[in-house]
C-alpha cells in the first residue's frame, strides 16, 4: 500500500471506473433524460418565444458532471450485472424521476437508520452496491468492504476534494467547521473523514446564524450548555467547544451558497483574530473554498439571468436538492421564484404548487402567472434531467 495515497482509493475491489458499456446504455439514457426542446432553446441563445410567453434559460443549468457520471455508472452497472441484486446506499442523486427509474430497473435502496446511515445487514457477498455521487461515511464503507460485495463508487471528484481537505485538518489537529446540513448525505460522508485521525473533530454549521454562535463562543461570549445543546447532532463525539475551537479549518458541502460559505469563513477568521490575535490565527485558522465548480457556475448563471431582468423564475429540481434550493434563494432577491419538482406542479394558469423557500413545506400559490407578455426565467438544479425541464416548459405553454 502506498502511504502517500488515501487508503480509500487503494482497495482494488472498489470499482471507480467505467465498465466500457457507455455505447450500450446511451439509447436508454437518451430516452429517459434527453430533451430536443432544451437543445432547441440552447441553440436559440437560451430563449424560446411562445405567444405572450418568453422563456429565458440560464446558461448553466441541470445535470452537472458528477451527476452525469453517477447515472452513467449506475446504468452501466445494471448492464454489467444483469442477474445480480444491486443496491444503492442512498438516492443516487436528489431527483425523484431518476431514482424511480433505477427502481424500475430492479435496483434497491438500502433503508437508513435514524441518523441517515444505510442499514447494510442484508447485503450478501454476491451483491453489487453502488455508492452515490454524495459518497458514503467511512464506517459504512468499511462495513460494505467487510461484506466482500462488489462496490461501484460513483462519488464525485469534487466531493472527494473536500474530503482531502478535512482529512488534512484532522491529521494536523484542526477541527473542521463544515458549512452544510449535518444530516445531508454528503455532509455525513465528509464529516466522517474529519475524524479519521484521533485529533480530528468537526462541527457543522447550517447558516450564518449558527456560524455566529460559533464565533461568539470563540470570542469567549458563549454559554457552554446552550452551545452543546444547539449543536448536539452536528458535532463529532465528545466535542468540547472550549478545547476544540482553538484550531479550526473551514470546509463546506459542495452545493452551498458560495457567498454564504465565504462570509462564514470570514466571520470565523475575524473571531479567531479577536480572541487570539493575527499571528496565532495565521497558524490556527485554515480555509479553502470547496464549493464545486458546477454549483458555482449554476449560481453565477442564475444571478446573471435575474439581473438581466425576468418577471418570474421557475426553478426545477427535487425538493431535497440543496443546490436547487440555493438557486431559488438567489432568484428571490430579484423576482418571484417558484421551486417545482416537475410539470405536475403547474396546476393551472391560476395556481402553482411549489416548495416554500427556507422550509420543507409544499404550498400552492395563486395568481403566479401575470397577464400580458411575460418573461419567465428557467433554471434547474444539478440533479434535474433536461426531460423534466422540458415537461415543465411545455406545461406552462399549455396552461398559459
Ligand atoms: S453538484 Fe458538484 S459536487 Fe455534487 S455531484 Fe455535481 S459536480 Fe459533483
Amino acid at each position: 500500500m502506498n502511504p502517500n495515497v488515501n487508503p480509500e482509493l487503494q482497495n482494488p475491489k472498489i470499482i471507480r471506473t467505467s465498465f466500457g458499456l457507455k455505447d450500450e446504455i446511451k439509447p436508454q439514457l437518451e430516452q429517459s433524460y434527453h430533451s430536443p426542446l432544451i437543445d432547441e432553446i440552447k441553440a436559440n441563445h437560451f430563449a424560446l418565444q411562445k405567444g405572450r410567453l418568453t422563456f429565458r434559460l440560464a446558461q448553466e443549468f441541470g445535470f452537472c458532471y458528477g451527476v452525469d457520471r453517477a447515472i452513467d455508472y449506475a446504468y452501466q452497472t445494471r448492464a454489467k450485472f444483469p442477474d445480480r441484486r444491486i443496491f444503492l446506499t442512498n438516492e443516487i442523486i436528489h431527483n425523484p424521476r431518476v431514482n424511480s427509474k433505477l427502481k424500475e430497473m430492479g435496483m434497491q435502496f438500502l433503508p437508513s437508520d435514524d441518523s441517515g446511515h444505510a442499514m447494510i445487514q442484508d447485503i450478501r457477498k454476491e451483491d453489487v452496491v453502488i455508492i452515490p455521487a454524495f459518497g458514503t461515511p467511512l464506517k459504512e464503507l468499511g462495513q460494505l468492504e467487510a461484506k466482500g460485495c462488489i462496490l461501484v463508487d460513483t462519488t464525485c471528484g469534487s466531493v472527494m476534494s473536500v474530503w482531502k481537505r478535512v482529512d488534512s485538518y484532522g491529521r494536523d489537529g484542526f477541527t473542521s467547521v463544515i458549512h452544510g446540513k449535518y444530516d445531508h448525505e454528503e455532509t455525513l460522508a465528509t464529516s466522517s473523514r474529519a475524524t479519521r485521525y484521533p485529533d480530528g473533530k468537526f462541527i457543522v454549521v447550517r447558516d450564518k446564524e449558527q456560524a455566529g454562535k460559533v464565533c461568539q463562543y470563540i470570542e469567549g461570549g458563549g454559554k457552554r450548555e446552550e452551545f452543546i445543546q444547539e449543536f448536539s447532532k452536528a458535532v463529532s463525539p465528545e466535542f468540547d467547544p472550549d478545547r476544540d475551537l482553538r484550531k479550526i479549518g473551514c470546509a463546506n458541502q459542495t452545493t452551498m451558497l458560495s457567498s454564504e460559505s465565504l462570509e462564514i469563513a470570514n466571520m470565523l477568521q475575524r473571531s479567531m483574530i479577536k480572541r487570539y490575535g493575527e499571528e496565532v490565527t495565521c497558524q490556527n485558522f485554515r480555509h479553502f473554498d470547496t464549493i464545486c465548480s458546477a454549483t458555482q457556475e449554476r449560481q453565477d448563471a442564475v444571478l446573471k439571468l435575474v439581473q438581466e431582468g425576468v418577471d418570474l423564475m421557475v426553478v426545477v429540481g427535487g425538493y431535497n436538492s440543496s443546490n436547487t434550493g440555493h438557486l431559488v434563494e438567489m432568484s428571490l432577491a430579484y423576482c418571484p421564484a417558484f421551486h417545482v419538482k416537475d410539470a405536475t406542479c403547474i396546476l393551472s394558469r391560476e395556481v402553482i404548487q411549489h416548495k416554500k423557500v427556507f422550509s420543507a413545506e409544499i404550498i400552492d400559490t395563486a395568481k403566479w402567472l401575470p397577464e400580458g407578455p411575460i418573461k419567465i426565467g428557467v433554471t434547474a438544479g444539478a440533479s434535474t434531467p433536461n426531460r423534466v425541464i422540458e415537461e415543465v416548459i411545455e406545461r406552462i405553454i399549455v396552461i398559459a
